[in-house]
């Protein structure tokens, strides 16, 4: 912690209104020229992002709470990551890696193998979005087992491809209006503690065993595919055990268990990646958004026999793994080393827990407090005895956080849920700072 360097004060500064006159100039603009179909959490333009600030073209200096949803974990500008990407950039931008191949790439495939659970003989393959690298696992897998089905979750998140709609749960905005989907893709009950009445991780997973041998049948299904730790659907936790029963069983049936680590892994809970908690080793894991700093990269990384399944020139992409993004890659692994960012997740989740917890049982509204590391949410009820989502709650609580220069997110399938992902170089000062204005905002809400 002693040794993050911070280039922009750490602080909440509001010159005025918000958005200001600069932002509501950029809003204009963006208006007639950019479609309303992609939305902004916040009307406010940056200017400049640094540790655990975003400053906007006004001035205004916001605390963030949202790493522009999970990917600035090192901070947006992180010095050995700037410096790696302005030095790659001087020598050159692209080559294609399927055309003249290049050291970083192999270098980032290297760090993912030793990184990654799982004392196997591994692969990695790069790509540009999360989207992109789930999708590929899912060719992967496929050609790997030579079957169809694909087996997701309640509530999963995996992207807004064709493909990953379909593996998506939740249709607004997401799916709506944009089929037809893609097929072979079944929906399983997901271990949600709160809402099923706390069933245990084994007979969570029963279920799924279950329903997958009677809906699908096991020697159909070529991949389960899950985030470990869900991030859009609400940051829901499995059961422990759940996870570590479903792989037992899809290794005894020949499927491939698929880990989607885009949002939950690189240090975000407080261990390289969330699987980790569990001790499971998925047989492939996608990666993407913390992964570079920012830059765009995504992978999968896996069991090399799967990998040699796939013929030559059945997996690329034009831009998969640049040059400049791997260089920052590689980067934001050494900074997370040095600076022990998983100790700052786990540092994160204890001070949260410490400044929340107790507002489950003092208000109504809090139905509970959960997460791992700097994962960590709030679900918001209208009773804690009907357990009735209140997504007005979550959303009016997010915007008043916004007005005293708090970027905070929501998420979940009924939109119930805000979800605190700041940047692990956040200082204390700032992420206390933070969360008293959260709870705050909770409180006034509840009242
Ligand atoms: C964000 C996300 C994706 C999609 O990543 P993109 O880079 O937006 O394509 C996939 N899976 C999970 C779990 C995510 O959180």
């Amino acid at each position: 912690m002693s040794d993050i360097t911070y280039r922009l004060p750490q602080e909440i500064r509001l010159n005025g209104a918000v958005p200001g006159p600069r932002s509501e100039e950029l809003a204009a603009r963006r208006t007639a020229n950019v479609p309303g179909g992609v939305a902004s959490t916040l009307p406010v333009y940056a200017a400049d992002a640094d540790g655990g600030v975003i400053v906007d073209v006004d001035g205004n200096s916001f605390a963030d709470l949202g790493s522009g949803i999970a990917v600035t974990s090192v901070g947006a500008s992180a010095p050995k990551v700037v410096a790696a990407v302005q030095e790659a950039a001087t020598h050159f931008t692209h080559t294609c890696f399927m055309v003249t191949p290049y050291e970083g790439y192999v270098a980032v495939a290297e760090k993912l193998n030793e990184l990654t659970p799982g004392d196997f003989d591994k692969r990695s393959v790069l790509f540009n979005s999360g989207a992109e690298a789930v999708e590929n696992a899912v060719k992967i897998a496929r050609a790997a087992t030579g079957r169809n089905a694909v087996v997701v979750f309640d509530h999963a998140y995996h992207g807004r491809t064709n493909l990953t709609m379909a593996l998506t749960a939740k249709a607004a905005p997401y799916k709506q209006g944009f089929g037809p989907f893609a097929p072979e893709v079944y929906r399983a009950p997901m271990s949600y503690p709160y809402r099923d009445g706390e069933l245990g991780g084994k007979e969570a997973a029963n279920r799924v065993i279950e329903m997958i041998e009677k809906q699908i049948g096991a020697d159909y299904v070529a991949a389960i595919l899950i985030e470990p730790i869900q991030g859009e659907g609400g940051f829901i936790v499995p059961a422990e055990g759940f996870l570590p029963e479903l792989v037992t069983w899809a290794r005894e049936k020949g499927i491939v268990f698929i880990a989607d680590e885009v949002q939950a892994g690189f240090c975000r809970t407080g261990s390289w990646f969330a699987s980790d908690h569990e001790g499971i080793e998925p047989d492939l894991m996608t990666t993407a958004k913390g992964i570079a700093g920012g830059m765009p990269l995504s992978a999968v990384t896996g069991r090399a026999e799967l990998f040699d399944k796939v013929q030559p020139g059945g997996l690329g992409g034009t831009y998969g793994g640049n040059p400049v993004a791997c260089a920052a890659a590689l980067a934001t692994i050494e900074t997370m080393e040095e600076w022990d960012l998983s100790a700052r997740a786990r540092h994160i989740e204890e001070t949260a827990r410490e400044k929340l917890g107790s507002l489950v049982e003092e208000l109504d509204v809090v139905g509970e407090i959960r997460g791992r590391g700097a994962m960590f949410a709030v679900e918001f009820v209208s009773d804690s005895d009907s357990k009735t989502p209140h997504p007005t709650a979550a959303k009016q609580i997010a915007a008043a956080c916004a007005e005293r220069g708090v970027l905070i997110l929501t998420c979940g399938t009924y939109g119930n849920v805000v979800r605190l992902l700041p940047p692990l170089t956040i200082s204390d000062d700032l992420l206390n700072q933070a969360l008293d204005i959260f709870i705050e905002e909770i409180r006034a809400v509840a009242a």
